[in-house]
């Protein structure tokens, strides 16, 4: 970013501050998510827009290695306390939040002092891997889907929303506060595509239109950032964590996916399985070969593998399969006659303890290694792996991920293929985290687990 880049920032944040000021805004806030998945933010008074646009707001470098619980994971050799980065908001996905009159929001990207894009910087980071892909003119497509609960104010987890699981008493019983997020949601352009009582009692889940991938992770931002702020004028409190209740069911993380070439979807009408293409084989075929590193990304914290068990629809098999809800990845083709528009690809094993942009980088940066390679697909599994029996299983091949932190971490710090998108200090910061994590669960039951957890992100 040069100075012109930075006048051109000043001048469009000008031109947008009376507008605001006439629908009430007083402040701004920008906000990155960090490596333990935490949105970390700054803001400021309406008329500094023009100044925070163009120049920034100072953060430490230390926050990547921040923990969940605020803990700094930082290397031993001093460096944490020194240094600086700037986080810019991006003005195109700036949004006046309807759930916290007198509040804007954007994301930020950040940036060294120099003007250069911090290197550890995830937004950036999945931006850079969009572009490559668009090189290849391929265009990518994602959703990620929210699942949550709300609770009675208050330390311990009490489910607000009772009800049969699906249940329409359920959405009965928070119809307010229901409608008050779809309301929300709305006001701020969020394209909401369904909505629906989940599993366990309290749990609701939504999800939203296929974006870019950034946009994407930036509205799944805004849309927990939103149910929280909705929740809190109901009096109830949000949680996300993976598990959120040791006994109970977890909240997934789904994420949808689909590449396109002019206008064409390439999950659809190909002559591979289920309609894919020869590209999206490979582009699926290279996020399963790199699933359990992955997951270090996708499912961060030690929460993630209380959730990652069989037969949760969680998808703890590294397998594909159509419609296979067991599966880490499921393919959904739509029904017939909608696959040019519905056919994707769905990631069941991650949570959103995961950072939005890293989660996807990771995805993107594994496809893109399996369209390198040529990928393929193993044989498509269509039934619930767990029912297979350990032998039929070790005969298809088809391997647990990862049951943990530990052997994620270990899997993510052996992928050479993810590390080098990622670069070696972005590595550095990942493992730090989730060392520090694991350390700090290391004797830990999973009720003291999901206890810690609930509530941080
Ligand atoms: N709650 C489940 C999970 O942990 C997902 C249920 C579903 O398939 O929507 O991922
Ligand atoms: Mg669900």
């Amino acid at each position: 970013m040069d100075l012109a880049d930075r006048e051109r920032r000043l001048a469009r944040a000008e031109a947008l501050v009376r507008d605001l000021a006439d629908r009430g805004v007083v402040a701004v806030a920008t906000s990155f998510v960090d490596n333990a998945g935490i949105s970390r933010v700054k803001s400021v008074p309406l008329d500094r827009l023009p100044s925070l646009a163009a120049w920034g707001v100072g953060f430490s470098t230390a926050f990547d290695y921040f923990r969940f619980d605020d803990w700094v994971a930082a290397p031993p050799d001093g460096s944490a306390p020194v240094g600086d980065q700037r986080i810019v908001p991006d003005l195109d996905r700036l949004v006046v939040l309807a759930a916290q009159p007198g509040w804007a929001w954007a994301p930020g990207d950040r940036f060294a002092q120099t003007g250069d894009p911090y290197p550890l910087d995830s937004r950036l980071l999945l931006a850079r891997l969009v572009d490559d892909l668009a090189r290849r003119q391929i265009s990518v497509l994602s959703a990620i889907e929210i699942e949550w609960v709300v609770s009675e104010a208050g330390e311990e987890y009490v489910p607000a929303a009772s009800g049969p699981a699906y249940g329409l008493t359920r959405l009965t019983n928070v119809s307010e506060y229901c409608r008050d997020v779809l309301a929300a949601l709305a006001e701020e352009g969020v394209r909401v595509e369904q909505f629906h009582p989940e599993y366990a009692a309290g749990q609701l889940e939504l999800s939203v239109a296929p974006e870019s991938p950034v946009y994407a992770a930036d509205t799944s931002v805004l849309v927990r950032s939103t149910i929280r702020a909705v929740g809190v004028r109901h009096g109830l409190r949000t949680s996300y964590s993976p598990k959120v209740d040791a006994a109970g069911v977890g909240n997934g993380g789904h994420v949808h996916l689909s590449l396109g070439r002019d206008e064409r979807n390439l999950m659809a009408g190909g002559s591979g399985r289920f309609g894919l293409t020869e590209e999206a084989t490979a582009f699926a075929g290279g996020i399963l070969e790199h699933l359990p590193a992955l997951l270090a990304i996708g499912a961060p914290s030690v929460a993630s593998y209380l959730r990652l068990v069989p037969q949760h629809w969680a998808g703890a098999y590294a397998c594909w399969g159509l419609e296979n809800r067991e599966a880490a990845l499921r393919m959904v083709t739509g029904s017939q006659g909608s696959e040019e528009w519905a056919a994707n690809l769905e990631v069941k094993c991650f949570d959103l303890h995961a950072n939005p942009y890293l989660m996807l980088a990771g995805l993107l940066a594994a496809g893109t290694a399996g369209l390198d390679a040529g990928a393929s697909l193993p044989e498509p599994v269509d039934v619930d792996p767990a029912a297979l029996g350990d032998e039929a299983l070790a005969e298809r091949g088809i391997l647990r991920l990862p049951g943990s932190l530990r052997e994620s971490t270990d899997a993510f710090a052996a992928d050479t293929v993810v590390g080098a998108a990622f670069g070696a200090a972005l590595v550095d910061a990942v493992r730090a985290v989730r060392e520090s994590e694991l350390e700090l669960f290391a004797n830990a039951t999973a009720e003291e687990v999901a206890a810690a957890s609930r509530w941080a992100h």
